[in-house]
């Protein structure tokens, strides 16, 4: 018996909703194309695979998954504290940076009345969360260079306005605003409106030409209306494991710490987040990685005649050289076994991005590029 209106069974919100489509798997494209060596430059993941030690220690902990974690995750909060040298009340864990981007929509706005402000394009979670959690969406588009458009962001805040996010190092363009920009935004905001700065891929960020690092976090700034959001996703290498936190002032963090799934970074998620940040020269050796690749990309690229963007991430905007369309070149490189990330959902369809991988990787790619090219 087929039900007359199906639909009223679920909410407006979730009606709506498109289904998330992934990435291609490297089984996929391996199965489609008859390609041996499928090489991955999509999804920003770690171009070194999972630290040694990380293994060694998920193996050892494997004998324990019969036990719920500890609530609350205290060693892996204790050793976040001791890295940023900051209070552990100001930290919680969580299934990735997107459990955190969830619950702090849930946490801060009312459904149907609150709105958040973010930029356009920007990290899909934002947008879909703010969607399931009927939170109203404003989104300014980003300045034609990529950099972040705040009188724009500005503008759309009211006091409805309860959170404002925006991703430094950006993705997909890579740009990183300045700490006093971010500072001298965040001291315009209203008294109910938290920015949250994602840092997830501040790790590889270079300090600028005068030695000032871009994260307001590591420069050890703290104002009552920022918080700070990092995963273990991407200079930690643990993508699969759903790792994230995210650092804000004390009284939040204890409101999201109660809605919080009890058990949600499971143990294993959490031993892998302690020896990843014990394993320093695996670390060192993922951003040094990224930063030689960068430039090797980056000379590649603009070699071949494409425009490429200065990224302080670990992937890199381009654009083709003209005459060339993203759609064909992709389908192209997937023939040979490179799977790189076009830009279409960031309704950016005629840009690139793609993942910085080994140097062997990378220059494979770029001689494979630069047989495709017309
Ligand atoms: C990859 C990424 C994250 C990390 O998400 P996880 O859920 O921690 O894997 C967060 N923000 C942005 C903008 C990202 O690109």
């Amino acid at each position: 018996m087929s039900l007359k209106h199906p639909t009223s069974r679920v909410r407006e919100q979730i009606t709506s909703l498109k289904p998330y489509v992934p990435g291609l798997s490297i089984e996929e494209i391996r199965s489609r194309y008859g390609c041996e060596n499928v090489i991955k430059m999509a999804s920003n993941e770690c171009a070194l695979g999972v630290s040694p030690l990380v293994q060694e220690r998920i193996a050892k902990m494997a004998s324990s998954v019969f036990r719920y974690p500890q609530g609350g995750n205290p060693r892996l909060v204790k050793a976040l504290a001791e890295k940023h040298n900051i209070n552990e009340k100001r930290i919680v864990v969580g299934n990735g940076s997107d459990e955190l981007i969830d619950l702090l929509m849930r946490v801060s706005c009312n459904i149907l009345q609150d709105n958040i402000v973010c930029c356009k394009p920007c990290f899909g979670m934002y947008t879909v969360q703010a969607k399931i959690c009927g939170v109203q969406l404003r989104q300014a588009p980003l300045n034609e260079d990529f950099s972040i458009p705040f009188v724009e962001l500005f503008a759309l805040v009211d006091e409805h306005t309860k959170l404002v996010f925006i991703t430094t190092p950006d993705n997909p363009s890579g740009y990183c605003p300045s700490l006093q920009d971010v500072l001298d935004f965040s001291e315009k905001l209203p008294s109910q409106c938290l920015l949250v700065v994602d840092e997830a891929y501040m790790d590889f960020a270079m300090d600028n030409e005068y030695g000032t690092k871009y994260s307001l976090l590591d420069s050890g700034i703290y104002r009552d209306n920022i918080a700070f959001l990092r995963t273990f996703s991407k200079s930690y290498a643990l993508a699969g494991m759903r790792l994230g936190y995210i650092v804000l002032p004390e009284e939040l963090a204890d409101y999201l710490w109660r809605a919080r799934m009890p058990f949600s970074v499971n143990i294993l998620a959490e031993e892998a987040g302690l020896a990843a940040l014990e394993d320093i020269v695996f670390y060192e050796k993922s951003l040094q990685v990224v930063r030689t690749g960068r430039e090797q990309l980056t000379k590649g690229l603009k070699k071949l005649g494409c425009k490429v963007w200065p990224s302080h991430a670990n992937f890199i905007m381009f654009a083709p050289p003209k005459g060339n369309d993203v759609a064909t070149l992709f389908e192209a490189l997937l023939k040979k076994g490179f799977i790189l990330r076009p830009l279409k959902s960031y309704d950016l369809a005629h840009l690139f991005r793609i993942t910085v991988g080994t140097e062997h990787e990378n220059n494979n790619f770029l001689q494979t590029f630069e047989k495709i090219l017309k």
